[in-house]
């Protein structure tokens, strides 16, 4: 058997392990309940009973290390959490320390979003293209960018944050300090609130309904032909294609791949990101860009935070 790595992915709800080899095969998988309700030393009890778990089924193969992809903000080269909204018990916990000691391997940490566009690179959307972005759309708007297959992390680990670029200067303000911000416009959460708004500022025509209203929703709406669904994917699609060519004029990166639950809205989001991106994307170099679902679903970071270990 070739040499093993464990990735984690520690999410608010679920933690969950998988044992990698090092040609990017899941061999073993075990999951616990995050629980960061009853403290961070639940959370990393957590996360070594899962990488204990599958490490007992490498059959007494030598496992080299283990990666762990966890919330920002975070300090990745020091495997420091800092203050992520979803884990408040979590705040300033140094987890590569407390993990090490735990485990007593080698443990290397960064941020979820990160470690989906690492895995991503790897092994899925962009396995063929060493320039490489990933955008994740869920609650807010994540994103990893790979440059010469080695994951960017810029001077304090904020590389990528392809959320908080401007596509509005005068838009609202963003809790990041900057106005306008892609994710206040194209996260599914955001997507949710426009049509919410729009539904109650301008009464259009719709199937919809303003309440438990979801991305799923619009989706189904606009499928079955829903005038107005249709026209909020049109422009949350042209939003994020705006988006994207600013990000590609900086990255260069020849493969964008969207993720998240949004992205699997397919053709409906992605047919007004690809015009949108040939309509405004940069002369020699749009035509050769190439934007791409992601095709590892939950399993990006898992794969991500194993080559991360991998290279640690
Ligand atoms: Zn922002």
């Amino acid at each position: 058997m070739s040499a093993l790595t464990v990735g984690v992915d520690l999410g608010g709800t679920n933690t969950r392990a998988g044992l990698v080899t090092d040609t990017g095969e899941i061999v073993a998988r075990f999951r616990c309940p995050t629980r960061p309700d009853l403290g961070s030393d639940r959370v990393i009890s957590g996360i070594a009973t899962c990488v204990r778990q599958v490490i007992r089924e490498a059959g007494g193969a030598e496992v080299r290390g283990v990666g762990v992809g966890a919330p920002g903000p975070l300090d990745p080269f020091n495997g420091v959490i800092i203050s992520p909204e979803n884990m408040p018990c979590m705040h300033g916990v140094r987890l590569k320390d407390r993990l090490e000691s735990s485990l007593e391997m080698p443990v290397a940490v960064d941020n979820d979003a990160n470690l989906a566009a690492f895995g991503e690179q790897w092994q899925g959307a962009g396995r063929k293209a060493p320039h490489f972005l990933c955008v994740t759309l869920g609650t807010g708007v994540g994103g990893g960018w790979v440059c010469n297959g080695e994951l960017m992390h810029g001077f304090n680990g904020n590389a990528a944050e392809v959320g908080h670029i401007t596509i509005d200067w005068n838009g609202p303000r963003c809790p990041c300090g900057n106005r306008g911000c892609l994710e206040l416009y194209v996260s599914a959460t955001a997507m949710v609130r426009r049509t919410r708004e729009r539904m109650e500022n301008e009464s259009p025509r719709t199937v919809l309904t303003a309440d438990g209203l979801t991305t799923r929703a619009i989706f189904e709406a606009a499928e079955a032909g829903d005038a107005f669904a249709r026209a909020m994917f049109e422009e949350t699609g042209t939003l994020l294609g705006i988006g994207l060519v600013s990000l590609v004029s900086v990255t260069n990166v020849e493969v964008v791949a969207l993720c998240g639950g949004l992205a699997r809205a397919g053709e409906r989001l992605f047919a007004p990101v690809r015009r949108t991106f040939k309509e405004r994307g940069t002369v020699g170099v749009k035509e050769r860009v190439q934007i791409l679902a992601g095709t590892l679903g939950d399993d990006a970071g898992i794969l991500g935070a194993a080559k991360l270990a991998i290279g640690a």
